[in-house]
């Protein structure tokens, strides 16, 4: 394994940052391609700048946060938080105690690793089902989470959504929603209801996937869960600071669902594309895919022999694809955990207007290179962490 750990994956996106770096001065930002579907937006007036450098701008862009919030997400009051991971580990630090259980059901695997490490560091148990017949509510359950879309984008069942939600309410059991894109996802693109309005007592979302707003979590829901959350996240520093509150604001106000959904109208077509040569490519809702079991199979239908481990094949690939294309996919850049899936998302700025013909050759060129360098372990470790 050339990835092994969360060390070697902060080094690899360590690495990645420094060709992103390195592209920007020799070629400049139009030569990067971000196809996260995180946009890292932040929208601030000069106005509003200003406004920070005293006490004053934060008491306004927080009255402003409650009432786009609740536009939003819904529910009675909103919580801004320093990222979705930091509201998932201060609601499970205010509602799960030492012995408790926690029980999550999702479309498909994986979770969240935020989930089950904010367990772990409270000492709860902790189960997680994609299979509504199999999902559970224990006697020491103390909180039911739902993840509304997973990392790679799969959209729960609104019907099952609704279930587990009662499940939960029937034995009085609060139900955190991880709305991190699904917030806008599952109610732009599936038309479903927000998850306040399904009966959810608390929903955290992330400001900078599929809306222009910076990385941060967004929390509403019932008025006295989020006070609770909010003394812990106080406690421990996990709360949004004003520039942020700031910029989550009009990232709100610049999001809307047509922009989003015209964004992602031509992904039949670059699917289409892309299978003509390939059977590696999955559709998603917001463009394609290409999951490691995938690439997996698809080198070995060629015939290819490496030694690196499936993780680390889509981490290669990712890396090359930056540093040959300028190509940014989350595999290079993410965080610690996150999936190691190349989703390329047609939703973000830089591939709005893009003719997908270049972007298809790049993909198309990068893989090529892919296939011979994966085959020697050291060119492809060198590549990764430079
Ligand atoms: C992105 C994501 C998170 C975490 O967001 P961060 O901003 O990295 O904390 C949590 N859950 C899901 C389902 C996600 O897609």
């Amino acid at each position: 394994m050339i990835v092994d750990n969360s060390l070697d994956e902060v080094k690899k996106r360590e690495s990645a940052l420094k060709v992103i770096k390195s592209i920007m001065e020799k070629d400049g930002r139009a030569s990067l391609y971000d196809v996260t579907g995180l946009s890292g937006g932040f929208i601030a007036s000069e106005d509003e700048l200003n406004l920070l450098e005293t006490y004053v701008g934060p008491a306004i862009f927080e009255d402003e946060l409650q009432i786009q919030a609740k536009k939003h997400l819904g529910g009675e009051k909103a919580l801004a938080v320093n990222r979705t991971s930091s509201g998932i580990l201060a609601s499970i630090l205010a509602l799960v105690k030492e012995g408790d259980h926690v029980s999550h059901f999702l479309a498909q695997y994986p979770a969240h690793p935020s989930i089950p490490r904010s367990c772990n560091i409270v000492k709860a148990d902790y189960d997680e089902y994609i299979n509504i017949d199999e999902f559970k509510i224990e006697d020491n359950t103390s909180l039911v989470v739902i993840t509304g879309s997973t990392m790679d984008h799969q959209v729960i069942d609104e019907d099952l959504f609704i279930r587990v939600i009662e499940m939960a309410h029937e034995r009085d059991i609060p139900v955190l929603v991880d709305d991190a894109s699904g917030a806008r996802l599952r109610t732009a693109v599936f038309k479903q209801k927000r998850a306040c309005d399904l009966g959810a007592d608390l929903v955290v979302t992330s400001t900078d996937k599929l809306m222009p707003g910076p990385r941060g979590g967004l929390m509403a829901g019932k008025e006295n869960l989020i006070d609770q959350v909010k003394i812990k996240a106080n406690q421990f520093g996990l709360e949004a600071q004003p520039p942020l509150i700031l910029a989550m604001v009009n990232g709100i106000k610049n999001y809307s669902e047509e922009n989003l959904i015209k964004a992602i109208s031509r992904k039949d077509d670059f699917y289409e594309m892309l299978s003509k040569d390939y059977k590696l490519f999955e559709k998603t809702p917001t463009g394609c895919m290409v999951s490691e079991n995938s690439l997996k199979n698809q080198l070995d239908d060629l015939d290819i022999e490496t030694e690196l481990s499936d993780k680390d094949l889509c981490f290669l690939w990712a890396m090359i694809l930056l540093r040959e294309e300028g190509i940014i996919t989350i595999p290079a850049v993410g965080m610690p955990g996150a999936s190691a899936t190349i989703r390329f998302d047609l939703s973000t700025q830089d591939v709005i207007d893009m003719d997908l013909d270049v972007l298809y050759e790049k993909i198309d060129s990068s893989f090529k290179k892919l296939l011979d360098v994966c085959k020697d372990s050291k060119k492809s470790k060198e590549l990764i962490f430079n």
